[in-house]
């Protein structure tokens, strides 16, 4: 993909339009299915409910990843390190807090058993450069038009491969026991965990393929149900409900999903005008900012901010409404809101360094330049954010420079015959010995090029 290609493709972004078009849908499919989304608000937020669960499993939370699955299937799953799958169905279906954390619970209890180890999954090395998500809203600007996706998402049938990887009954059973061990531990009620499986229970009589994913490798025996209920109801802990906070947390989660995920149609039906709370608002600001319906967006959103001057995600929000709307000069203080609030955020970074780039003249590039950098220090398989550092460095006349993130980029999207083509063009145009000029030459060592391909290249290393 060349660089002007990749320009044109950013300017279709500024078109807002339905995630579940049918386009999208067709391109998705193509894919092979389902993506990864990413919200640095429901992330902070499930890691909030998750952590105290990681810990008394004996986990280290900063290293345990939780990847947001855009996938209306209800289903939750774990694979090789320490990587848990929540699909964005499983937060809309969970009526509570503390029946979201409960499957999470479960989820831990396979992946602190070591299950995936045992049923040989653990085999995916390749796992690393194909988790790439793209943000709520990046996703739902792009959605009708699956050219502007193509640089950016590697989606795969991956997903569908290790989400039905079964385990054993025994295993299951014991994840069951361990998510109870667990939120005990936590202080945590397993009570969301058996109410949540007897919602599903009526599931049991379908055939597989009209059950959740997450019922297909989960059956719900009525021994499993009474062995975990045993068990729960011996807790200490069996009486605990969840606070205020996180009952509040959860439905911003759901409104928020809903949303950026469902046509405005729906979010407009299921959250009316006369529902005047803080999610009822956020939910109707995201769906007038999907039917381009900017002003009423941007009044809805400073409602909200009006309640909330301190929050990050409402002046994200409000950046990217008018971002999207064309409106870049007013984007930038919204977005620069966003970064003051929550500095280290490597989406917001982002979202500014985009708005920089756009906005084109020379002191904005240098600024982008230093906060995409900093989002990419911290977040370095970021394939947005590669994307747009090169297209400052392009914009600033660093041609190779520009090339070299146009490299990293590829790369992280395991695209590796295009990472190499980029890199070799980025060492001809940098400085020969230079630290870019050496990574150029690492990428081009790691995008697995034949003995003969080396030859052409000459010299690296
Ligand atoms: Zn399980």
């Amino acid at each position: 993909m060349s660089l002007d290609q990749s320009q044109r493709r950013a300017a279709v972004w500024l078109t807002a339009v339905l995630l579940l078009t049918p386009t999208a849908r067709a391109f998705a499919q193509e894919q092979g299915g389902v993506s990864l989304v990413r919200d640095t608000e429901i992330e902070e937020i499930l890691h909030q409910d998750g952590d105290p669960i990681f810990v008394a499993a004996g986990l280290d939370p900063r290293s345990v990843q939780i990847h947001l699955v855009g996938d209306k299937e209800l289903n939750a799953f774990s694979a090789g390190g320490l990587q848990l799958f929540i699909n964005t169905g499983l937060i809309l279906e969970a009526k509570t807090p503390n029946e979201l954390i409960g499957v999470m619970a479960h989820e831990t209890g396979h992946i602190a058993g070591g299950h995936i180890a045992r049923s040989g999954a653990a085999g995916h090395a390749a796992l690393g450069p194909l988790l790439i998500g793209l943000g709520l809203g990046v996703l739902a600007a792009i959605a009708g038009s699956p050219d502007g996706a193509a640089g950016l998402i590697y989606s795969s049938g991956y997903f569908a491969e290790i989400s039905v990887l079964g385990y054993s009954r025994e295993q299951e059973s014991r994840a069951d026991q361990a998510a109870v061990t667990y939120l005990e531990r936590a202080g945590e009620s397993g009570r969301g965990l058996v109410d949540f499986f007897n919602n599903f229970r009526y599931q049991e009589v379908f055939d597989d393929e009209k059950k959740f994913p997450f019922f297909r490798d989960h059956p719900l025996t009525d021994d499993r149900i009474e062995a975990l209920t045993v068990r729960v109801n011996q807790q200490p802990h069996l009486g605990m409900t969840d606070t205020p906070e996180a009952i509040a947390k959860h439905a911003i989660m759901r409104a928020k999903l809903e949303a950026f995920l469902y046509g405005p149609g729906q979010t407009l039906s299921d959250y009316p005008l006369s529902d005047q709370s803080f999610p009822g608002r956020y939910a109707r600001a995201i769906a007038y900012y999907k039917e381009t319906e900017t002003a009423r967006a941007i009044t809805t959103i400073d409602s909200l901010i009006a309640d909330q001057p301190g929050n990050p995600y409402l002046w994200e929000l409000k950046g990217q409404v008018l971002f999207e709307a064309g409106r870049t000069k007013e984007a930038e203080p919204a977005h620069r809101r966003s970064v003051e609030l929550k500095p280290d955020a490597p989406l917001l970074l982002i979202n500014l360094g985009q708005t920089l780039v756009a906005e084109g003249d020379p002191k904005r590039l240098s600024e982008a330049v230093v906060v995409l950098k900093h989002a990419l220090a911290a977040e370095q398989d970021n394939p947005l954010g590669w994307r747009l550092l090169s297209e400052a460095y392009d914009s600033q006349g660093e041609a190779g420079q520009a090339r070299l993130a146009a490299a990293e980029q590829n790369f992280y999207l395991g695209q590796l015959a295009d990472a190499r083509v980029f890199a070799v063009r980025a060492r001809e145009l940098l400085k020969k010995d230079s630290p870019e000029w050496r990574r150029a030459n690492d990428i081009i060592l790691a995008s697995q090029p034949t003995a003969k391909q080396l030859k052409e290249i000459g010299d690296v290393g």
